[in-house]
């Protein structure tokens, strides 16, 4: 696998999702009310909220997230602490050093060893969690490096401390999905909330024009 030229996100998923954006008020009030019964939602309901501007229907799409945020998390503040492991990437957001361009950078993936011994640093320094972070593209063990990372951390005791939790930053795709996580040794909590834009999207977020929606 070439660790710089394997991109895996469907860009034209997400821009078929975009332009198909509903301001039907009664679809986005059906997908709320869904939402609050806390059973996770899958892209197809995604495209009623993405085009949502009414003030009231905004203020009822927000109460809804206050709702599932408080019911699954409660009324606290986690903090974690980043641990970086590689910096391999295919993508190009021009805002990221680790874009697939950007030569002045050298690329690396820490090794297993490296991994702990980072961990342990994070242990000496009084951390419990924290958020496991690479590029979008793998060293040559592909995604199972991401789960090899994980076991890792989780296996690190260091003193009387260890790590007990890992939050993941991966993009979702057919390789990273949740069945490949049934293997692992734990199941992290996912963390892909910043991955979910396509390239031109996030060219021009980072050169501070309107995000287009059209295709790349
Ligand atoms: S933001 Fe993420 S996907 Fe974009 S270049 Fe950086 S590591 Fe890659």
């Amino acid at each position: 696998m070439d660790p710089i030229t394997t991109a895996f996100i469907d860009e034209p998923v997400i821009f078929r999702t975009l332009e198909q954006a509903t301001t039907d008020a009664a679809a986005v009030r059906e997908v709320l009310a869904k939402a609050r019964q806390l059973n996770g939602s899958r892209p197809p309901t995604w495209r009623c909220w993405m085009n949502v501007s009414d003030p009231d229907l905004l203020g009822e799409l927000f109460a809804a997230a206050q709702h599932v945020k408080d019911t699954i998390y409660g009324r606290r503040l986690v903090l974690f602490a980043p641990l970086y492991v590689s910096n391999m990437c295919a993508n190009e957001c021009t805002y990221c050093a680790f874009r697939a361009r950007n030569r002045a950078v050298v690329r690396r993936a820490l090794s297993q060893a490296e991994v702990a011994e980072e961990v342990r640093i994070l242990i000496d320094q009084g951390h419990k969690r924290t958020l496991l972070v690479a590029g979008e593209s793998y060293p040559h063990e592909g995604f199972s490096y991401v789960l090899q990372c994980v076991d890792t951390i989780y296996g690190v005791t260091h003193g009387n401390g260890e790590i007990r939790r890992v939050n993941v930053n991966v993009a979702r795709s057919p390789t990273t999905s949740s069945a490949r996580w049934a293997n692992a040794r734990s199941a992290p909590t996912s963390s892909s909330r910043r991955r979910i834009t396509g390239r031109p999207t996030r060219r021009s977020i980072s050169a501070g024009r309107s995000a287009t929606t059209s295709g790349a």
